[in-house]
């Protein structure tokens, strides 16, 4: 285990920006946000989660796929190259980094392999960061219902934890211990600071977020058995406006469009964000669209994220991070909506 000076994160900083692309927490005038560094000073760790998702790292919001001019024949289009220097992926909460892993299943996972998002995870090197157990979550949270604890370890290649004055990085893959081993700015831990690093990880446990418990089995087969039950999917949706700004900031949301750009001969073909929230994500070239209410598509994403995700792949398409109820205009709360459910 190694240690530095909070104070000196941005020495840390400058030589990670040495070895490749970092990018780390800055503060921005309406809150945090992953951004790539262009200077070590902007490193800032003293936030609670960003206001997007770190998914962006892997999966931008807009990416270019092949460049082509109409005025050429079809085999001239050139495939954009990905040609990626190492990335450190730097600040990342225990439930941003659990919802690479749900990611993952999708990009990579069922047999159709996204070639970007592959590249991306091998050059990248995330280090995450505890929430501080001593500190009351944000009452919009639930990861710790969902089984993740404030200092899990776990899809980090190096994990990091705020003691006092200081930060600790414990490395927690082979590609992290390498890493970690090369920092020149680090001085080892001490044992005492070995054991706080263990001690915080097991607070994080029992730390609570909201109390009710999800059974990820008991939650699919309620959101099966209410499927059809209207009124409750009116009500809850009642004051959803559709703008999708709870699927945008959500770090296990991966809808997307594919679209063409052209201007005058050139072409782009282009990956863009999507979202079941859009009235016309479901329209059909006939015209017809199965989702033409706003109940229907708010159903369509608990159901996926609660049930259908959890008959298909075994888990829950959430990690609890709390975003969507942060950013949500008219406070819509998918925590409560689960729970409701529950209730039916
Ligand atoms: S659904 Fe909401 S709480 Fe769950 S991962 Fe997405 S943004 Fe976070
Ligand atoms: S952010 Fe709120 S209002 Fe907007 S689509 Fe999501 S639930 Fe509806």
């Amino acid at each position: 285990m190694k240690k530095t000076n909070f104070q000196d994160i941005s020495d840390l900083a400058a030589q990670l920006m040495g070895k490749g692309t970092l990018v780390a927490p800055v503060k921005e005038v309406a809150g945090f946000n992953f951004r790539e560094i262009s200077d070590a000073k902007q490193v800032d760790l003293n936030f609670y989660n960003t206001l997007m998702s770190p998914k962006s790292a892997f999966f931008p919001h807009t990416e270019d796929f092949v460049r082509y001019d109409k005025n050429k024949f079809v085999l001239d289009a050139q495939c954009v190259e990905l040609n990626l220097k190492p990335v450190f992926l730097f600040g990342v909460r225990p439930c941003d980094a659990k919802s690479f892993e749900i990611m993952d299943i999708h990009f990579s996972g069922t047999g159709a392999v996204d070639p970007y998002w592959k590249k991306r995870r091998e050059a990248t090197t995330i280090f995450g960061y505890a929430f501080d157990p001593n500190t009351p979550a944000d009452g919009a949270d639930f990861y710790s219902t969902l089984n993740i604890g404030a200092a899990d370890p776990e899809g980090s290649d190096i994990f990091m934890m705020k003691k006092g004055d200081e930060l600790l990085l414990q490395a927690v893959t082979p590609k992290g211990e390498t890493l970690l081993s090369s920092l020149s700015s680090l001085v080892d831990a001490s044992k005492d600071d070995e054991k706080y690093f263990d001690d915080t990880i097991a607070a994080g446990h029992s730390f609570k977020t909201r109390f009710t418990c999800v059974d990820e089995k008991v939650i699919a087969k309620k959101l099966e058995d209410i499927f059809l039950k209207t009124e409750f999917w009116e009500k809850i949706s009642d004051a959803c406006l559709s703008c999708g700004a709870c699927t945008f900031v959500c770090p296990t949301c991966y809808c997307f469009d594919i679209c063409d750009e052209t201007l005058f001969s050139k072409g782009v073909r282009r990956r863009v964000w999507d979202a079941c929230m859009f009235t016309d994500f479901t329209l059909e070239a006939s015209g017809h669209n199965p989702r033409t209410k706003v109940y229907q598509r708010l159903r369509q994403k608990i159901c996926h994220k609660y049930s259908f995700h959890v008959r298909k792949y075994g888990v829950i398409s959430c990690v609890g991070c709390g975003r969507c109820t942060r950013n949500c205009p008219v406070n819509i709360d998918i925590f409560s909506i689960v729970d409701q459910a529950l209730k039916e």
